[in-house]
């Protein structure tokens, strides 16, 4: 049975129709209230879920305010120029493998909370993010899935200043200043979509559209970047993959991000973020 994990108040949770249940409650203490422990337990979440109708959640999902579904990633990478059109506004060419950088962990904030700008040419890059579930070394591309925990929405916040201030640029630090990095609002298991690899994704700055596009575009797919990681370092549960931001960006037309400016992050099948610029 498909679920939807969420982080309440820092512990962790399941989401049912605008309501959530406590983990550890709900579970008789075998799940774990800390959210990075619990989403290890992959098969007693799918089995929570399965029966959650059954039981009396602990409130609604409008009285609180959700943290990051996943706190603490150990590792967290972000993929560069993975769109074409996004690769061709960038004035870069199209990778033949992929461009891969950490976003720090340090960075990773929750679906509403706000963007501390710190800088003049803050830009916005609405991404599916990837949270992994199971160690993962030297998968195969069919085997891949099957070691992803669920998906998130997942804005790559970019100082594109501090970005492109040294040559070649470094994109680890441009992209993790302290609250670069929102996510959620929840985790989504990956049986919960028809196609994993096909979600529409949007971001509205101010209520208006400005990146609209399909998963199915990414240059590297979901597979192909768990594969490739695999073979280079052990993945495990909870690390997070920015898979890339389709066109649209900011930077392309000298549109920034500025102070009280809202960014809606949307992507089919997980749900809506909204973090306002400080
Ligand atoms: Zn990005």
């Amino acid at each position: 049975m498909p679920f939807r994990f969420v982080n309440v108040n820092g512990r962790a949770c399941l989401e049912r129709e605008e309501a959530y249940f406590d983990l550890e409650r709900v579970s008789d203490g075998n799940v774990s209230a800390e959210p990075m422990i619990a989403l290890r337990n992959l098969d007693a979440l799918h089995e929570i879920s399965d029966r959650l109708n059954a039981e009396t959640p602990d409130g609604s999902l409008q009285n609180v305010i959700l943290g990051p579904p996943v706190p603490r990633p150990r590792n967290s990478f972000g993929v560069g120029l993975n769109y074409r059109d996004h690769a061709a506004e960038s004035a870069m060419e199209v990778p033949d493998t992929p461009v891969v950088f950490s976003k720090y962990p340090s960075c990773i904030s929750g679906p509403f909370d706000d963007v501390e700008l710190r800088a003049s040419r803050g830009d916005y890059e609405a991404e599916l993010v990837v949270v992994i579930g199971r160690r993962t070394r030297d998968v195969t591309l069919a085997e891949s899935w099957s070691h992803v925990a669920g998906l998130m929405a997942g804005q790559d916040i970019s100082d594109r200043e501090l970005q492109m201030a040294a040559k070649p640029p470094h994109f680890g630090l441009g992209k993790s200043r302290d609250t670069y990095g929102p996510t959620g609002p929840a985790l989504v298991s990956t049986d919960s979509f028809a196609d994993p690899d096909d979600l529409r994704i949007q971001c509205h700055i101010n209520g208006v559209l400005r990146q609209d596009a399909r998963t199915s575009r990414l240059i590297f797919d979901v597979p192909h970047l768990v594969s490739y990681l695999s073979a280079i370092l052990t993945l495990e549960p909870g690390d997070l993959i920015f898979t890339g931001t389709p066109s649209g960006v900011g930077m392309a037309d000298g549109r920034f991000l500025l102070p009280g400016d809202s960014i809606r992050t949307t992507i089919e099948g997980i749900g809506q973020m909204e973090n306002m610029c400080r």
